[in-house]
């Protein structure tokens, strides 16, 4: 299978983000993988991929940096000469008591999830918009719409994630360029990786579905917002009915 669209997927080496390289890839897009720290991981992938006949590469930058951000959007200009999709996929996740928060965990939560999507998005619009063509993909989180006690920044960066979404689904929508938010319950992932069994258990029994998500399961969503092409401005959540 091959189509000729051009995808970029911020946090691509590990977690949901991996799993949108390897659904995109595998569906015949041409995908370009950011990370920031996982090296190993992207090459990994990439590897994979490429040995099936799948077009992928692989670019270094911290989405927290406006100027590493312009450099992932000329790369993949200067290679395929437009971007049809969007994923603002990296983030981070952090457990703390409010009052603990120190400013510096503030800024980072805040520039990593959010701060990041404003720069991807503006630099990628400069040459979507002109192509009336374009569709971007944020990864917030259920909390966004819940909140979440002890992830006060970041439910406060997700919830900003979907005001971005709704807003800018609405400005760029004569443009011809749509932008909606998946919001995962909770999935399978390193950021995860913390939860002890009975943690999970418990987590589990909260859920009607009775078990966590698996990243694929978000990213065969992402397939789908790319594809039908009147979805805008919408936040899916896909949480095993964790918030009915
Ligand atoms: P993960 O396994 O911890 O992976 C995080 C990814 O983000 C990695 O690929 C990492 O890249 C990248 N990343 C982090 N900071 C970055 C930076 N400054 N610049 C570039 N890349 C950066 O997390 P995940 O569970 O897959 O989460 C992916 C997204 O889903 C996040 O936005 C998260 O908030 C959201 N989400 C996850 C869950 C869940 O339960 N797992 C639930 C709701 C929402 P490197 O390792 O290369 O630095």
């Amino acid at each position: 299978m091959f189509n000729n669209k051009v995808v970029i997927v911020t946090g691509g080496s590990r977690g949901i983000g991996a799993s949108i390289v390897k659904e995109l890839a595998n569906s015949g897009y041409n995908v370009v993988l950011n990370y920031n720290k996982s090296e190993d991981a992207a090459k990994q992938i990439k590897e994979e991929l490429i040995s099936s006949g799948k077009t992928v590469d692989i670019y270094k930058a911290d989405i927290r940096n406006r100027e590493e951000v312009k450099s992932l959007i000329e790369f993949t200009i200067k290679k395929y000469g437009k971007i049809d999709v969007l994923v603002n996929n990296a983030g981070i996740s952090q457990i703390k008591l409010f009052t603990d928060i120190s400013d510096e965990d503030w800024n980072n939560m805040l520039q990593t999830n959010l701060t990041s999507a404003f720069y991807t998005s503006q630099e990628a619009l400069k040459y979507m918009i002109p192509k009336k063509q374009g569709c971007i993909i944020n990864i917030s989180s259920i909390y966004g719409t819940t909140g979440a006690s002890c992830e006060v920044h970041y439910s406060a960066a997700k919830a900003g994630l979907d005001g971005m979404t709704k807003s800018l689904a609405k400005e760029l929508g004569l443009s011809n360029i749509r932008v909606n938010s998946i919001a995962p319950g909770a999935i399978e992932t390193d950021m995860n990786a913390f939860l002890t069994e009975d943690e999970k258990i418990e987590l589990n029994k909260e859920i009607p579905l009775g078990r966590m998500g698996k990243p694929e399961e978000i990213a065969s969503c992402a397939k789908f917002l790319i594809e039908n092409e009147y979805v805008t401005g919408q936040v899916i959540s896909i949480n095993g009915g964790w918030n009915i």
